[in-house]
């Protein structure tokens, strides 16, 4: 697995994007970028991402059918989709979570938060890709 997750970002607004992808960069995420449906499909026949962040409010296919779309798909089905939504409100986390994302993180992220948060939906094996330890019941002489 990548010392550096990949990640994709899939997000209209560019200053969300820049502001996303320079605090997971910062983290030691690799991040692709899409503005909206097309975009991350293209990204997506690219490369495969670890997880996908999600903004729910797109130009055209909105981030939910897209979410739909991508986990009815073989090629796709298995990526993390965590959603980005501007509304707390309730019944947000149901709609995520019927449309196939495994949670989601609301917005405006929380810079010093937000790292942490993403790496919470990682496997821990790509969330924490430090070197093998030695196991301990092996260095007590
Ligand atoms: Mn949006």
């Amino acid at each position: 697995m990548s010392s550096q997750p990949l990640i994709l970002v899939v997000e209209d607004n560019e200053v969300n994007q820049l502001l996303t992808a320079s605090v997971l960069e910062r983290e030691g995420f690799t991040v692709d970028l899409a503005g909206d449906s097309t975009q991350a499909m293209e990204r997506l026949r690219e490369r495969t991402p670890e997880l996908i962040l999600m903004d729910v409010q797109l130009p055209g296919m909105d981030g939910l059918a897209l979410t739909r779309q991508l986990k009815t798909d073989p090629a796709t089905a298995r990526i993390t989709i965590v959603a980005l939504t501007a509304h707390a409100m309730t019944g947000d986390r149901e709609q995520t979570l019927a449309a196939g994302c495994a949670g989601y993180i609301s917005k405006p992220i929380n810079t010093r938060t937000f790292a942490g948060e993403v790496r919470a939906f990682l496997p821990r094996s790509v969330a924490d890709p430090a070197p093998v330890r030695t196991d301990a019941r092996l260095t007590g002489t």
